[in-house]
Formats: C-alpha cells, sequence, structure tokens
C-alpha cells in the first residue's frame, strides 16, 4: 500500500488525519516541522507528501522548494495544506513545486479523490535547474 508523509504541526489535525488515511489502508510517516519534512521525504521515500504550509523552522512552501530541488525526492507529489481558501496561497503552493492544494478543514472524500488521483498519475518530476 501507499506510503503517505505527514507533514504537520498540529497534534490534533496530525492524529485525525493519520488515523483516517490509516483506516484507508495507507502507511503513514509523520514529520512535526518543515525541516523534519524535508528530512523524512529522504529517509522515508513516501509515494505522496500533504504539507501543510503554515510549519515551524521551515515553512511548507520552502519545505516543498527544497523536496522538488532534490533529484532524490523531486518526484514525489506534494498536496499543500492551508487553513485559507486563499487564490495567493494556492498560488505560492504551486510555485513551490506543490502539485496540488486543499483547505483545511480537511473534508476526506475530496482530499482523497486528489491523492488518488496523484498515487495513479505521478506528475514529472520538475526539470533539474540549467547549469550556472
Ligand atoms: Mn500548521
Amino acid at each position: 500500500m501507499a506510503k503517505i508523509l505527514i507533514v504537520e504541526d498540529n497534534e490534533m489535525n496530525r492524529d485525525m488525519l493519520s488515523r483516517r488515511l490509516e483506516r484507508r489502508g495507507y502507511v503513514i510517516a509523520i514529520a512535526v516541522d518543515g525541516g523534519a519534512g524535508v528530512e523524512k521525504a529522504r529517509t522515508e521515500a513516501p509515494d505522496l507528501i500533504l504539507m501543510d504550509v503554515s510549519l515551524p523552522v521551515m515553512d511548507g512552501w520552502e519545505a516543498s522548494r527544497r523536496i522538488k530541488g532534490d533529484p532524490a525526492t523531486a518526484a514525489i507529489p506534494i498536496i499543500a495544506l492551508t487553513a485559507h481558501a486563499m487564490t495567493s496561497d494556492r498560488d505560492k503552493s504551486l510555485k513551490a513545486g506543490c502539485n496540488d492544494y486543499d483547505t483545511k478543514p480537511v473534508e476526506l472524500p475530496r482530499l482523497l479523490g486528489k491523492i488518488e488521483a496523484l498515487l495513479k498519475n505521478p506528475p514529472a518530476p520538475p526539470a533539474p535547474a540549467p547549469p550556472a
């Protein structure tokens, strides 16, 4: 079964989301801040990442940029999660390399649809930066 890395600093959100996804059969890995998210993207090699954008140490956008900038993790699909249904947050997420975006509180059927779509059709990793 697919492994999902949840990067979320709020313990209640984290526990609820991981329980609900485990019940659907997903294997869950957890990171509680942006720096740990980047690290676990490498060590856990998840099939997909759910990335809260508001995180301590390093925000979810910066963490996503780093994950997408590292050839070892660039191909992992990322869904950004934010509390704000703002277009600017969506644009910021896509610019940071996230492949999709959803808002909190999570509506599980909608989020599952996005997860399943990305797992079924993994997007091409971003092209590596041209040599300077
Ligand atoms: Mn947060």
